[in-house]
């Protein structure tokens, strides 16, 4: 890329704003300069595209990690989509009854697996919704929303990127009826050390603190889920994402880290609420030192009020804390926000600016719209309705909330697209041990959209005001299904980013040198291996960073489809396998898990072990010293007021 790259010069940068909100300054080239530049890269183009379609194709590659020649476009399996279309569901009321009587003894665990309450469900769109429905014999009908907006909907799904290689070799990992994964290796594998919590929120996906026993994994348990991971193809790269319950609570939490560096991964997270980060200065450090890339931070708004359902006395203090804690150790934190409509879906872009402000500290968002499992999952219809957050209103609320320049239809895309960068690292280097990172989240459920933030200034803007991205991935879709050299295929790549990049738009002091830094570090990030990867990954200290806003929806059982179970992206590696996140706290199997394995009942637990403390009611966490520094102490920004209408949509005051 960088002999298509270099040589570009000329430019005449002048600071500009857009109306009256505020945006980065962009250049204002001459217009003549910017038009000559892409005239002549799309000129490139089309010669290149055109010789390109008279020399025949060439077969891609066939790695060693995979059980096949890696797919083109055409051959790779299109993911369910469409409005209207028929899928397969669960019934809520069925389900429950199934899971209930192997957990009372009535009924064994294979009964279970083969009839979770399987029912036909139809999404179709009405007023102005897309909607799943569906009527059990016996229980009656089932309705909730999918989207609130249709347009924005059939968008993502009509870009989403096919589904990876089918498993093989997998019966002993995925072995769950209808439920089962069929294909990949997914992009987080989360290992639940604990079922036991130090907080007592509600909403709780998993419903800590209520069970009448413990879970806990053993070192053997552990050393066996990290076996199974590695045991059927595809073989890629994976985050490993250890959780709970409250996974800084078991007492092999530093040992897991350190295994799991030992048989290869090196994208190692925990999903913590950070009370043990804020109580202990030492423990990011320790963490670090065994191997931890990130830190997963819940956070569900940027004062008490938005995290009144967290119940801590002082919670903000203790992200604060620990976020400073966990900077000064090194490691970078995602944000993990619950999203909850008409509680804290009108603070979203207020977490989003946080997030810009301390991008030094922050490197995502991962915003998930409340799941009615566990704690939930009983709640009156009423309630589901007005809480329900469908993953399209992300784009709109994060549009009506910043000064950004967000726009829904150009600026969001399916999670499933970074799997276009995958693919092409997978062409790139065929000899590779492992796969790259290969998102293939159903559309429906997962949605993504970069922010380019200027670290001097504390600013961002959406990739996609200068940058076409939509372009760009189909671009690179077709340079890897022609299966050239890796030398053409770069040089094609430079040429893509350079026809699709306006330079009129870039924000000012952004050039192309700073494109090629970005791209290679994306490249990097889901294709780059070795003991060194976490350091290499954090090394760009540049003026300019990526901030991804994920949003991703687990399903519960009113909007359970089965169609996407197949190729979860985030599965939950246990003692009976490994089972999609939805499945396994919404559809029964955490029950199923937990209770055959436990480890104690309470009082057994009890006779041996002190009780943990649990932060609730107002508690406060006494916080450790502080471990800041100039370089980590945390940027605080102003709340906007806003109001939320009586729809869910907001409104600034
Ligand atoms: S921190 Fe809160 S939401 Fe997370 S497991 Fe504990 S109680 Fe549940």
């Amino acid at each position: 890329m960088s002999q298509v790259l270099t040589g570009l010069a000329c430019l005449n940068r002048q600071a500009i704003q857009f109306g009256n909100e505020k945006q980065l300054e962009v250049i204002v080239m001459s217009a003549i300069t910017a038009r000559i530049i892409r005239a002549v890269s799309n000129g490139a183009w089309s010669i290149c595209r055109r010789i390109n379609k008279i020399v025949p194709d060439g077969n891609l590659p066939n790695p060693s990690w995979a059980s096949g020649r890696l797919l083109k476009a055409r051959e790779r399996k299109p993911m369910a989509a469409g409005v209207p279309r028929k899928t397969l569901s669960l019934c809520p009321d069925c389900n429950r009854q199934a899971l209930t009587a192997v957990v009372e003894g009535h009924e064994d665990i294979a009964t279970f697996r083969q009839h979770p309450g399987v029912l036909d469900a139809d999404i179709l769109e009405e007023g102005g919704r897309i909607l799943m429905r569906k009527v059990c014999a016996k229980h009656g009908p089932f309705e909730d929303a999918l989207s609130n907006h249709p347009e924005f909907f059939r968008r993502i799904e009509h870009l989403a990127f096919g589904a990876d290689f089918e498993c093989t070799n997998d019966r002993e990992v995925h072995n769950h009826g209808p439920n089962s994964i069929k294909a990949g290796r997914g992009t987080h594998l989360i290992v639940d050390l604990t079922n036991r919590c130090n907080m007592k929120c509600s909403p709780c996906y998993m419903d800590a603190n209520a069970a009448t026993y413990v879970h806990e994994l053993t070192m053997e348990d552990i050393e066996a889920i990290f076996a199974n991971a590695l045991s059927y193809k595809p073989q890629r790269e994976i985050n490993v994402l250890f959780s709970g319950g409250e996974a800084t609570l078991s007492p092999l939490f530093l040992q897991a880290i350190r295994h799991a560096k030992r048989m290869g991964f090196h994208r190692l997270h925990v999903a913590t609420n950070g009370i043990t980060f804020a109580e202990d200065r030492d423990f990011a450090f320790l963490a670090k030192a065994a191997g931890l890339h990130a830190v997963y931070l819940q956070l569900d708004g940027i004062s008490e009020k938005k995290n009144a359902h967290r119940r801590l006395g002082n919670y903000m203090e203790v992200k604060h804390r620990a976020l400073e804690n966990i900077t000064a150790a090194g490691l970078r934190a995602t944000l993990q926000v619950t999203v909850i409509n008409n509680h804290n879906n009108d603070g979203l872009g207020d977490i989003v600016r946080f997030a810009v402000a301390n991008i030094d500290a922050i490197h995502g968002i991962v915003f998930q719209p409340i799941m009615f499992s566990g704690r939930d999952q009983s709640v009156s219809p009423d309630e589901r309705y007005a809480r329900r957050y469908p993953v399209s209103q992300i784009a709109f609320d994060l549009k009506e909330q910043t000064c950004f320049g967000w726009e829904p239809m150009r600026d969001w895309f399916p999670a499933s697209a970074y799997s276009t960068f995958a693919h092409l690292c997978d062409v790139l280097n065929p000899s590779a041990k492992l796969g790259s990172l290969f998102t293939d989240t159903h559309p429906d459920h997962a949605i993504f959209s970069a922010l380019l933030v200027d670290r001097e200034k504390a600013e961002a803007i959406p990739v996609t005001t200068f940058f076409n991205l939509e372009q760009f991935m189909k671009d690179i879709v077709e340079i890897a299904d022609s299966a050239r050299s890796p030398a053409t295929t770069r040089a094609l790549v430079g040429l893509a980013a350079l026809r699709n990049i306006d330079r009129r738009r870039t924000p000012s002091g952004f050039g192309l040198a700073d494109l090629r830094l970005l791209l290679q570090d994306c490249f990097y990030r889901v294709a780059g291996n070795g003991e060194n990867w976490s350091q290499a990954s954090n090394e760009n200290n540049g003026r300019w960073r990526l901030l991804f806003i994920n949003t991703v929806q687990f399903q519960d059982l009113n909007i359970y489809d089965l169609a996407t179970i197949s190729n979860a992206s985030t599965p939950v590696a246990t003692q009976d396998g490994e089972i999609a996140f939805s499945t396994y706290n919404a559809a029964g199997w955490r029950a199923i898990v937990e209770s055959e394995h436990r480890t104690a009942s309470l009082p057994e637990w009890y006779k041996t072990n002190p009780r943990h403390k649990i932060h609730s009611n107002g508690r406060i966490v006494q916080l450790s010293e502080t471990a800041r520094t100039a370089k980590t102490q945390l940027f605080q920004i102003e709340v906007e007021p806003t109001l939320v209408t009586a729809g869910g949509a907001t409104e600034r005051s």
